[in-house]
């Protein structure tokens, strides 16, 4: 081709936590390309087939461009006016309780901050929670017993550092692609061994040179007997666990029922395999667990990923170059969501809701008239409550929980007699904008502009190449205006880089270094530079320059003692099967898909790769059940029932099926999986166990 390409834009991929830089060129022709950053350091210039697509999906054709409310299009005034007065009439009438929002890990760290601002410090009220609830809620909640602090430790490198990287219910070909290529080509060039812990043999485990299929939710046995044999082997770094970790003798004393035959009976594996693996961790100093939403959509989703961090704990292993235990997160922004504080759970600025000291510096950093002063409405709790009615009024950004929370015909359920529900969205095209009083046009990806935070704690920019079409604007700027018209001081930001700069503040504000989360060094960033910032690591304190950081390998937890804490794990009974619901339904993503589809769907290439809601099922109980090759089977459970295409293979187990989340009524009209999930959550996390419902399946 002649002259010169155009410029392109720096910005980073709206899908997975991997986080990947992309360069999105707008081609003379008015045509956009796009493709890897070969300088960003999470991907260097990779990019998976969702990335490499993300061209195909930014048709206008089916977006909201105009404010709506009724079904009818408004002016923005009209509609925030409206939003103002129900949210302020709830709040007078029945409490700051009785409003609440629900939010997502799609949302930009700009974004997420003035909803947490709004709801925690104006409203006073914590109920706010976030998407991300279904995501990982259950390692923060398992980071902040064990160090104090919700940090990851490790940075993306360990996993090309280490001699055995071991994957725990995590299909990482699949959905964190892009870490999976680097982690192989660490594999072709030094031999990184493999090891993969998931009931399926998913594309992942079918590269692993020790593949564990265990039973659903068998995790805390298989690492309770891990730390059982390091113990035994003489494997707990005494210099390390003696000075900065407790509770390993209580932790260690919990697991001594885990013997290679109770663990070989729990998982269903073979103690050979088992001792294969417990011989391989032993051995390996460097070593990086990874673990995924197979750990944490369980109802004993924080035991399970305290069982993993008792190991690295025990051993030393942690924050170390290519040994750590390492949570891997969903979504793009499911961490900078955790910066701001965006969970009913957390405060601000990875500060603890609990504490009152903590409580009392946010609410005066941010001259706000209240705070909260109590966790609020967990996700799956937040839409009882409206379905009970103590919820009157409801703003839900760029997430479909009328799909995608568990037990989700409850939730269209509640979405239909909530008094107000404020939609905000790229698209009116989704099961829960039909619930919407007020739907509000948000910007999408390559409109808006922001910050997100990876999986290895790196804050890269998401920059806007095209234009805001019709009157759609960013979520921050529709928080601003709505909370102004609340009577709230403190939301006259006149872009992204003036609430980017506050939130490094608050980070940076009377932390004397005991609080992990700090980048104090961006608090007076100008629009210029904030414009231009280059990916960086967290923390970056005043006057320290960016650089990849670890924690933990000297200690330095958050606790008030100092020391991590090695809580001991009891191992959950298994459940008793019910002879009507002889099966267990397993879900999960595939490769192509993002979330319900509003994005992904619109791309020919990616919608090639599976082109209806479907099961997999085992031969055995598909010859039993007389389920025919690509037959159509009901899938039934307590919570409701759908149809799917039946692919028998021996991937799965035998007793469970896997069914992809993707499929809704908007997209095939039909394979609503996440109606069948049952609504139980994790006691500690209030995350939902997504992996395990009791079901049946049979021929239609
Ligand atoms: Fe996007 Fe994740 Fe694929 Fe990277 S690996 S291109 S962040 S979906």
């Amino acid at each position: 081709g002649g002259g010169p390409a155009p410029p392109a834009t720096r910005t980073t991929c709206p899908y997975c936590g991997v986080g990947c830089g992309v360069l999105a060129r707008r081609e003379p022709d008015g045509r956009v390309t796009v493709q890897g950053d070969p300088n960003h350091p999470a991907n260097r210039g990779r990019l998976c087939s969702k990335g490499s697509a993300l061209a195909e999906t930014l048709s206008l054709a089916d977006r909201l461009l105009h404010p709506q409310v009724g079904g009818r299009r408004v002016g923005w005034d009209d509609a925030l006016d409206l939003v103002a007065s129900r949210f302020k009439q709830a709040i007078r009438e029945h409490g700051p309780d009785s409003v609440a929002f629900y939010v997502s890990g799609q949302l930009l760290t700009e974004d997420y901050y003035v909803a947490n601002k709004v709801m925690k410090g104006f409203i006073g009220s914590a109920n706010i929670d976030t998407n991300s609830r279904l995501c990982m809620a259950s390692a923060v909640a398992a980071h902040r017993r064990a160090f104090g602090s919700d940090t990851v430790p490790g940075v993306y490198a360990d996993l090309e550092e280490a001699e055995l990287v071991v994957l725990v219910g995590s299909n990482f070909a699949w959905c964190h692609p892009v870490l999976f290529q680097r982690l192989l080509a660490a594999r072709a060039s030094r031999g990184v061994r493999l090891v993969v812990i998931d009931p399926r043999r998913t594309a992942t485990a079918e590269q692993a040179d020790l593949h564990l299929p265990i039973a659903a939710d068998s995790d805390a046995a298989l690492f309770n007997g891990l730390l059982r044999h390091l113990d035994r082997v003489g494997k707990r770094d005494v210099p390390y666990t003696d000075a900065h970790v407790t509770g390993w003798p209580e932790a260690v004393a919990a697991a001594a029922p885990a013997t290679l035959e109770a663990v070989a009976a729990a998982t269903g594996c073979s103690a050979q395999d088992i001792a294969r693996f417990y011989a391989e961790f032993a051995g390996a100093d460097r070593v990086v667990t990874v673990f995924s939403q197979g750990v944490n959509q369980s109802v004993s989703g924080t035991d399970k990923a305290t069982a993993i961090l008792n190991c690295h704990l025990f051993t030393g292993r942690i924050g170390k170059p290519g040994a750590s235990p390492f949570s891997i997160t969903g979504q793009p922004n499911a961490m900078g969501g955790r910066e701001v504080g965006g969970l009913a759970t957390m405060l601000a600025a990875h500060m603890d809701l609990e504490d009152a000291a903590a409580r009392e510096r946010v609410q005066r950093f941010w001259g706000s008239p209240a705070i909260a002063t109590r966790p609020g409405l967990k996700a799956v709790e937040l839409f009882s409550a409206v379905r009970e009615g103590r919820v009157k009024a409801l703003w839900i950004m760029a997430t479909n929980p009328a799909d995608s929370l568990p037990d989700a015909d409850e939730v269209q359920a509640a979405l239909r007699t909530c008094p107000f529900v404020v939609v905000s969205d790229v698209t009116a095209r989704t099961d829960t904008a039909r619930f919407a009083h007020v739907l509000l046009p948000a910007a999408a990806w390559g409109e808006k502009n922001g910050a997100v935070t990876n999986s290895e704690r790196r804050i890269s920019r998401q920059r806007a190449f095209l234009p805001l079409p019709g009157e759609a604007r960013p979520d921050w700027w529709a928080l601003a205006a709505a909370a102004r018209r609340m009577g709230f001081a403190g939301f006259d930001y006149e872009g992204p880089a003036a609430i980017f700069r506050e939130h490094a503040a608050l980070s940076a504000f009377e932390n004397d270094g005991a609080r992990a989360f700090d980048i104090g060094a961006h608090d007076a960033i100008g629009a210029a530079a904030y414009d231009a910032l280059a990916p960086f690591q967290w923390p970056q304190r005043r006057g320290e320059p960016a650089r990849d950081t670890r924690f933990f390998s000297e200690g330095e937890f958050s606790t008030p003692d100092g020391r991590a804490r090695m809580t001991p794990v009891a191992v959950l009974a298994a459940v008793a099967q019910r002879a009507d619901f002889p099966l267990t339904l397993n879900t999960g993503r595939i490769r192509d898909q993002w979330h319900t589809m509003t994005r992904t769907a619109k791309s020919p290439r990616l919608m090639a790769h599976y082109g209806e809601p479907f099961c997999e099922i085992h031969p055995a109980d598909a010859a039993r059940l007389g389920v025919a090759p690509d037959g159509i089977v009901r899938v039934t459970t307590e919570q409701g029932s759908v149809l799917l295409r039946a692919l028998i293979t021996d991937r799965t187990a035998r007793g469970s099926v896997f069914a992809p989340m993707h499929w809704n009524d908007q997209f095939a009209g039909a394979g609503r999986v996440n109606a069948l999930v049952s609504p139980a959550t994790d006691p500690v996390s209030g995350q939902p166990g997504f992996k395990r419902t009791t079901c049946r399946a049979e021929p239609f």
